[in-house]
Formats: structure tokens, C-alpha cells, sequence
């Protein structure tokens, strides 16, 4: 059996030929059979020429040809016999048009049969299945279009080929064992993979059936093959996409799982197997072994409502890790539908949301601290974003301004709490805020509806210099309590400076009475002499003027003197004026001097020139140099007395004696500032006092008070200067303080 593509159709050059031969050997059998005289049955040979037109498979062709050598066997037949037919020669006759008959019929029903089986080719033809048909020595009999569209090669270069030589095909069996696989079983089906012509690789879906003949051997088998290249490269695919997938799954951060649609697990991913579950058993046996007893509750029961509702499911819930710690986790499922809406399963995920809530918990801890430490130092927190305005407020910052906290915040609210006096200062402020100052400080009233009135600190930095946006992150301190306390203590602090002014005047009353009494003594002795010039018999006017100018002066002295007791004997505010610190000094020397002399204290003096101004209150300048003198006369009055000479003599050989001497210099230090220092040779201060000399009620003297230097430094630092001490123990001491030098600015100030 031999098909081949196109087989029982002649080409038309064939037939060409095919006719040509029939029409000469027609053309000599009719010559012989005409014209010669022999007696045999010649016309026999039409068959040759009927079948040979019937061979190019035209069946018109045929019975017409057939036709054809019916009349030329008749012609012949008559040209040859004239009129006297002898039996044999008409029994010849009979036999030539028989034999061309019967075999007319004969190729006229081949042909039938050709055309039959050449429209089954055709068909075969039709199907995309490539169809190759083989002997049992594998060679080629039949392959169609389809296998020429499969493999490559045409009809012609595969017939005769072996065919697993041909596509070199590759099997999970071994080739000979396909064969025998077919002939055991009278059929097969597998995958193969063959190699086209082109070098290429085809994988088929291949199926072998065994054609046996009649005595039911076999004799052919016959292979439909699909390619399935694309479909494996696509299973490939899939199973690629579907390994990765379930890696990305896997990989995933958190436990996804997907249930049924009424709830029941039936995927869970690596990160459950991590936690030692597999799902096995009954799924909610799963749940409850994870899951905290006392979340499960509230979790199966919004579970079950998601399930009812079909509404995603959510739930926040500890979770049992494989150490047996639990651990805080989002619960969260959605549910898949189907093209009707209908639940086909849920899928979820559990994510670990542990150092969330902690730090959530951490963060709710710290707002209860924060809000808890902002109402105890009343201390609100104000942020501002510029240029819109937009503010937030803590709930102390309500609080400060009384506000309810549904008030929306902004600066016109804080404008109509803000004491009209101030509303330039606060304005200035928001100003300086939208300018991009790095820093804003302001100090302020608040006038309640009430009429009370309220301090407050507020102070902001930029928080975001680099953003567009400006914004201020700022404090909002309530001083009204501090500010009270200041303004009560200031007042303590100016009466006991009055006071420690006025002990301190009782002090000096030797002085003073002496400052006093030495003018009116003078003016007494020149009155006296007045008198006696104008008692002469020729009284000296001259003389009597003169002592009248002197009485005067001393009077004028007197007064002076009276008149500086007096104001610092006055309880009054604070002054501002332009003083000459060597005046200062001056002046303070003379109410002291008494003190010294009696002490028998050589006291040397030194003024800067010119003369350093400051700005400030003379009485209270005048307050501390007479302190830090008293003190320093008070520091030497226990030194042992000694004279110039045997101060040199004795210092080397009795290091504990020395003259008691004091030095008061002013002068002008770096940075404009103008400094008064006194120095005495008294016991020192030792290292572990120096450092609280200035705190109030510290005093090594059991008479003493210690406010004296606290009040000094409360009145230095209220002019903008520093006081401070210097002192080797056993030495003597230098208490100094400067002033900044006035720059014309006093006035302004005043
Ligand atoms: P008080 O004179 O009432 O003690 P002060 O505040 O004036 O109060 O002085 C505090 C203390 O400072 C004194 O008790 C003394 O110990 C010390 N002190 C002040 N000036 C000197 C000085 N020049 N030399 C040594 N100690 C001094």
C-alpha cells in the first residue's frame, strides 16, 4: 500500500504522453488489423490503448477511447472481410470487442475507485492533524499536508524515509520499544519530540494506531500527531508563574491563608508552617490554637458576621508564635466572587503588627505623660504653619487661653485673649514668624473676659527651615504665678535693700555724725571769727567776708552731706541717669570715711580717666560700693596692726601680720565696660565660700545678716553689669563689679 498526496491524478504532461502512446498504438493495431490479412484476434490490443487512457483518469476520456476502438474493431473488421464473414473471423470479432468491453469496465470502475480514495486523501488533507502513515520497517507511506506543516518537508522528500531517522524523534521510551508497544497493544499515544527540517524543535501529541491485513499481520501503522510546542511552553509557564507565585506567596511578611465560603481553611502559607500548623483536622480547631483566648471571642464572632454579611472581615488579635509568645496581628479577608456576586472563597492575611502597637502603646503612654506634664507646668505646645496660619494646639494651650477645645485655633483667637497694651508686641511676633525668623520669643499679657490678667512665655523655632511650608513648633508657658512671685519678690528685694540701706546708715551714724558735725564745727569757729573782725574797733570788713564765704561753703557741705543720707534713707523707685563711676566712689569714700580712720586703714585710691559713665541709680551704685568697703574693713579688722616700716621687716620673718590697707580703683575693661574693684588686705576667702558669698543670709559674721552682697548682686545684674570675688585665703580680698558704659542710650531707657 502506497498513498502519497495527490495520488490517482495524472499531471497534465503525463497525460499528454499517455494519450500520444494510446493514439499510436491504436493507430497500429488498427493498421494491422485492416490491412494485413492474419487471423488472430488483433483487436485484442485495444485494451492496451483503453487502459492507457484510462490511466490518466478521465473517465470521459476512457469510454470515449473505449468507444472509439469499438468502431475501429468494427471498420476493421468490414475492410477486411468484405462480405464474405467466415464464423472464425466473426467469432475473433466478438472476442476483440468483449475483451475491449470488459476492460473498459474494469478501468472504468478502477477509476471509480481511485477517484473514492483519492477524495478520502483529500480529507485526510483537511484535518490540521499532521497524518503520517508507515510500514512495520518504518519507512514512510503516507504523509499529509498537515505533516508537511508540522515537519517541514513535502510529501515527496518524506515518503520512503524512515521516520524516526527522518524527525529524529525522542520518546520517554526507547524507539523500539514504541513499536513493539503498538504491535503488543495495537495502539499508543504519548508525547514525542521531533526536529523539523528546519533544525527546530516540535514537541506532538502523538497517536499510533496498527493496521493488520486480512491474515492479521501487521502491516502499517498509522500516527496522527498535534504539535503541542505552544501548549507545553505555556504549561511551562504557568507552572513557572504558579512556582513563583507560591514563593512570592510564601514570601509574603504575614500568614495568608484562603478559607471556603463558609469559613473552613484550605490554604495556608510557609509562614504557618513556621508556626508549627498544618492544616489537618477542622479549621476553626486551627483558630483556636492560635489565636489568644481572650481575643478568640470577639474574633470568631466577626468572623461568623463576615461570613453571614459577606463584608470584608477584619480583626486585630494576638497571635500564638512557635516560641509560645503571643504576638499582636491584623486579621484581614476579602472575599472572591463569582461573576454572579456569589462567595466562591475568602482570601486573608495575618500580619504582624507587633511593634505597631507597641509603639502605638508607647506613643499613648507618652501623650498621657506629655499632657500629663504640660497641665503640671502649664505648658501648652503651639505649632503654626506659615504663611497659611494653620495652628494646632495641645489641650493646655485651650486651657491657658480658655477656650473649649472645639474652638478651631488661630491667631485671632489668641489676639482676643492678648492684653490690648500688648497686641503691637504678639503682632510683631507673628511678623517676625512670617519673615522666617529662626526663633521667636515673646512675653506677654492675656486679658481674660473676666478682667484677670495672665503672663505668658511663648517661644518657637522653625522646625522645617527646608520645607516650603514655614512652621513654627512652639511652647506656651503660663508665667502668672512666676511672674507674681518675680514682681512679690521684687518688691521684698527693694524693701530689703531699703532696709539693709537704712542698718547700714545706723552704722555709719559715727560717720555721718561726723561728716555733719566737722561743717557746723567750721561754720561755728568762722562765725566766731567773723564776730571778733567785726567786734574790732575798726571793724575788717574784709576778713568778716571772708569768714561769712567759708561759713557758707561748710553749710553747703553740711547739707550736701544731709541731702545723700536723706535719699538714701528714702524708699523710692529706682533712678535712671548718667553717673560718672568715679563719683561714685568718690562720694561713698566720704561717707565712709570715718569708718576707715577709725579703723586705721591707709586707704589708697586710683580713678580711671576719664572718667567711665554708666547708666543707672546713684543711691544704689553708691549702696554697693559702700558695702563691698564696709565688708572689706569689717575682713581686716582682726589683722594685726603694723606700721609701713615693720610691715617690710616682720612680713618675712611673722607672715600673719600686715598693714591694713585698701585700695579702691575704677578703670575701663575690654568690651566697654566700666569696672570698680576694692581691694583689701583682710583674712581672705576661703575656696569652698567664695562661690556663695552672693547667695542671701550667707554670712560668716555672727552679727551679720548676708544680705549685703546678695543685694549687691541683685542691684550689679539689674544694671547689666557682674559682680564677683577674687581672694587668696589669708591674702586679702578683691570684690569687683563692672557696668557697661553708657552709649548715649540712658535717656531712652529712662
Ligand atoms: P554680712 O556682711 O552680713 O556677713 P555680706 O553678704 O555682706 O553679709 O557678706 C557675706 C560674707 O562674705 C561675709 O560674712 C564674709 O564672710 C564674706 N566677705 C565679704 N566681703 C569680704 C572680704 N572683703 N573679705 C573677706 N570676706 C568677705
Amino acid at each position: 500500500m502506497m498513498f502519497r498526496q495527490g495520488a490517482g491524478m495524472t499531471s497534465p504532461r503525463d497525460a499528454r504522453v499517455l494519450f500520444a502512446l494510446a493514439a499510436v498504438v491504436g493507430l497500429i493495431v488498427f493498421v494491422i488489423d485492416a490491412l494485413t490479412p492474419l487471423d488472430i484476434a488483433i483487436a485484442v490490443l485495444y485494451v492496451v490503448v483503453v487502459l492507457l487512457v484510462a490511466s490518466t483518469g478521465s473517465r470521459q476520456a476512457a469510454v470515449a477511447t473505449a468507444c472509439t476502438c469499438v468502431v475501429l474493431t468494427l471498420v476493421a473488421f468490414m475492410m477486411s472481410h468484405d462480405e464474405n464473414y467466415s464464423g472464425g473471423s466473426i467469432a475473433r470479432c466478438v472476442v476483440s470487442l468483449l475483451a475491449i468491453g470488459t476492460t473498459s469496465f474494469l478501468a472504468l470502475r478502477n477509476q471509480a475507485t481511485t477517484a473514492r480514495l483519492q477524495e478520502q486523501i483529500q480529507l485526510l488533507n483537511l484535518t490540521h492533524d499532521a497524518i503520517v502513515a508507515y510500514d512495520m520497517s518504518d519507512r514512510i507511506t503516507f504523509w499529509n499536508q498537515g505533516a508537511e506543516e508540522l515537519y517541514g518537508w513535502s510529501a515527496s522528500k518524506a515518503i520512503g524515509q524512515p521516520i524516526h531517522e527522518l524527525t529524529r524523534t525522542t520518546s520517554s521510551i526507547p524507539v523500539d520499544e514504541l513499536r513493539d508497544e503498538v504491535v503488543r497493544n495495537g495502539r499508543w499515544e504519548g508525547e514525542l519530540q521531533r526536529v523539523r527540517s528546519d533544525g527546530s524543535t516540535v514537541i506532538v501529541s502523538s497517536r499510533f494506531a496498527l493496521w493488520r491485513d486480512d491474515k492479521g499481520r501487521p502491516r502499517a501503522v498509522l500516527a496522527t500527531n498535534n504539535d503541542i510546542t505552544v501548549r507545553k511552553r505555556m504549561e511551562g509557564e504557568l507552572q513557572r508563574q504558579q512556582e513563583e507565585l507560591r514563593a512570592t506567596i510564601d514570601a509574603i511578611p504575614g500568614m495568608v491563608w484562603s478559607s471556603s465560603r463558609d469559613g473552613e481553611l484550605s490554604y495556608t502559607n510557609r509562614r504557618w508552617n513556621e508556626l508549627g500548623i498544618t492544616l489537618t483536622g477542622n479549621s476553626g480547631d486551627v483558630w483556636t490554637s492560635i489565636v489568644h483566648p481572650d481575643d478568640w471571642p470577639a474574633m470568631h464572632a466577626a468572623w461568623r458576621g463576615a461570613i453571614a454579611t459577606g463584608k470584608p472581615f477584619e480583626n486585630v488579635s494576638r497571635v500564638r508564635q512557635s516560641n509560645g509568645a503571643y504576638r499582636w496581628m491584623h486579621i484581614g479577608a476579602e472575599p472572591l466572587r463569582d461573576q454572579d456576586g456569589r462567595i466562591l472563597r475568602w482570601y486573608g492575611v495575618n500580619t504582624d503588627i507587633e511593634e505597631r502597637k507597641q509603639a502605638e502603646q508607647a506613643l499613648e503612654r507618652s501623650e498621657a505623660f506629655l499632657s500629663d506634664a504640660q497641665r503640671l507646668s502649664r505648658t501648652g505646645s503651639i505649632a503654626t504653619r506659615l504663611p497659611a496660619g494653620d495652628m494646632w494646639w495641645s489641650d493646655e494651650v485651650y486651657r491657658i487661653f480658655e477656650y473649649s477645645p472645639d474652638y478651631m485655633p488661630g491667631m485671632q483667637l489668641i489676639l482676643a485673649r492678648t492684653h490690648p497694651d500688648d497686641l503691637p508686641l504678639v503682632r510683631e511676633a507673628y511678623e517676625a514668624g512670617l519673615s522666617g525668623s529662626p526663633y521667636v520669643d515673646v512675653e506677654h499679657r492675656l486679658q481674660m473676659p473676666d478682667g484677670r490678667i495672665k503672663y505668658v512665655h511663648y517661644v518657637a523655632h522653625l522646625a522645617v527651615p527646608q520645607s516650603a511650608n514655614i512652621e513654627y513648633v512652639g511652647a506656651l508657658m503660663d508665667v502668672t504665678e512666676r511672674q507674681l512671685a518675680q514682681d512679690a519678690l521684687d518688691r521684698s528685694t527693694a524693701e530689703l535693700a531699703h532696709v539693709t540701706r537704712v542698718t547700714m546708715l545706723g552704722e555709719l551714724a559715727a560717720s555721718i555724725a561726723h561728716e555733719v558735725t566737722q561743717p557746723l564745727a567750721a561754720i561755728v569757729t568762722a562765725g566766731d571769727a567773723a564776730s571778733r573782725w567785726l567786734n574790732r574797733a575798726k571793724p575788717d570788713l574784709g576778713e568778716v567776708g571772708q569768714s561769712i564765704g567759708q561759713m557758707v561753703r561748710d553749710a553747703k557741705r553740711a547739707s550736701d552731706v544731709i541731702r545723700q543720707i536723706r535719699s538714701m534713707a528714702q524708699k523710692r523707685d529706682p533712678g535712671q541717669a548718667v553717673l560718672d563711676l568715679n563719683g561714685i566712689v568718690r562720694e561713698s569714700i566720704e561717707l565712709v570715711r570715718r569708718e576707715l580712720d577709725a579703723a586705721r586703714i591707709e586707704l589708697e585710691t586710683g580713678f580711671a580717666e576719664p572718667p567711665p559713665l554708666v547708666c543707672g541709680d546713684r543711691v544704689q551704685l553708691q549702696q554697693v560700693v559702700i558695702n563691698l568697703v564696709m565688708n572689706g574693713v569689717q575682713a581686716m579688722a582682726n589683722v594685726k596692726e603694723k606700721t609701713q616700716e615693720q610691715t617690710r621687716e616682720q612680713t618675712r620673718q611673722q607672715p600673719r601680720g600686715r598693714a591694713r590697707r585698701m585700695r579702691i580703683a575704677t578703670s575701663r575693661v575690654e568690651g566697654d565696660y566700666g569696672q570698680v574693684a576694692v581691694e583689701d588686705s583682710g583674712t581672705g576667702i576661703s575656696e569652698e565660700n567664695v562661690g556663695r558669698l552672693f547667695n542671701a543670709f550667707f554670712t560668716t559674721k555672727t552679727d551679720g545678716m548676708g544680705m549685703g552682697l546678695s543685694i549687691c548682686r541683685s542691684i550689679v545684674e539689674a544694671h547689666g553689669g557682674r559682680i564677683w570675688a577674687e581672694s587668696q585665703e589669708g591674702q586679702g580680698a578683691t570684690m569687683q563689679f563692672v557696668l557697661p558704659i553708657d552709649k548715649g542710650t540712658c535717656d531712652e531707657q529712662r
